[in-house]
């Protein structure tokens, strides 16, 4: 993220041992960038397979746009 709020929402986490998930996406141009993950969950807990991770290409606290995003 181009703003501070992950920084700052981290910040606050931690005191309570905790912090923001991220996952990492492969750019265009190979390059590598860090993105805030949303909270998924299967419909069918039966069902072994993973449910698709899910960024976030703007900043859920200001709204500002994800860096590197085209
Ligand atoms: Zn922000």
């Amino acid at each position: 993220m181009s703003c501070e709020c992950m920084k700052q929402v981290n910040e606050k986490l931690a005191s309570h041992n905790g912090r923001l998930a991220t996952g990492f996406q492969i750019s265009a141009d190979m390059g590598i960038r860090m993105r805030l993950l949303l909270a998924t969950e299967k419909l069918d807990k039966k069902k072994r397979k993973p449910v698709p991770s899910v960024t976030a290409s703007y900043c859920p606290f200001c709204g500002t746009k994800a860096e590197g995003q085209a």
